[in-house]
């Protein structure tokens, strides 16, 4: 796969723990798991550090804390994440 984003330095990679995001967040990332192949990629990339893979489950989210930056599903070699706008209440 070849990509055209730009090397990133994050200053404070993760600082969305300290704030819930759900409420806000307008997409959300969906992964068709059989389309996964669990290469990890996703979660090198996250800025939040916020995706768990492993063999058996797969890619999964903690949406409490994502904030739908895009980032993974532009960086999946697979193209298994899309993301979906959120259903706002
Ligand atoms: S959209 Fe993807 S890369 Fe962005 S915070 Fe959520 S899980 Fe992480
Ligand atoms: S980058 Fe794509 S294929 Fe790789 S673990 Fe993440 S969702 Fe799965």
């Amino acid at each position: 796969m070849s990509t055209n984003i730009p090397a990133l330095q994050i200053a404070r990679p993760g600082s969305s723990r300290m704030n819930k995001t759900g409420s806000w967040r307008t997409y959300r990332p969906v992964c068709d798991l059989e389309t996964c192949t669990a290469c990890t990629t996703c979660v090198s990339f996250c800025p939040e550090g916020v995706i768990k893979v492993n063999k058996e489950d797969k890619y999964q989210v903690d949406l409490d804390y994502c904030k739908g930056c895009g980032l993974c599903a532009e960086v999946c070699p697979v193209s298994a994440i899309t993301m979906e706008r959120e259903e706002q209440e």
